[in-house]
């Protein structure tokens, strides 16, 4: 019997709630961007994020990425601001 199955929690940069790392979305730095990766298989930091522009918002606001991925400059959102805002319709137009 595997006890290995866990459910790993992280905490949502933008809300700073605590989630299951399932239902958040792995954020990375590349190249002064920031960049989602889905499948969390980009190495480096990583940070987690709810994929939901509120969040989103919150943590651009306080600039909670460059502290979490010890950026040294801004990063540039625009990639991931993207991929949210296009998870999020999805979501909506799913949503009766
Ligand atoms: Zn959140």
């Amino acid at each position: 019997m595997s006890t290995n199955e866990s459910h790993p929690v992280r905490t949502c940069v933008g809300c700073r709630q605590r989630a299951a790392k399932q239902d958040l979305l792995r954020v990375v730095a590349q190249d002064g961007v920031l960049a989602p990766d889905p499948a969390g298989r980009s190495p480096g930091r990583g940070a987690y994020l709810h994929r939901s522009t509120a969040c989103l918002d919150l943590a651009l606001r306080r600039r909670a990425f460059t502290r979490a991925l010890r950026a040294q400059a801004a990063l540039d959102p625009h990639r991931l601001t993207e991929h949210v805002e296009q998870v999020e319709i999805r979501k909506t137009v799913r949503t009766d």
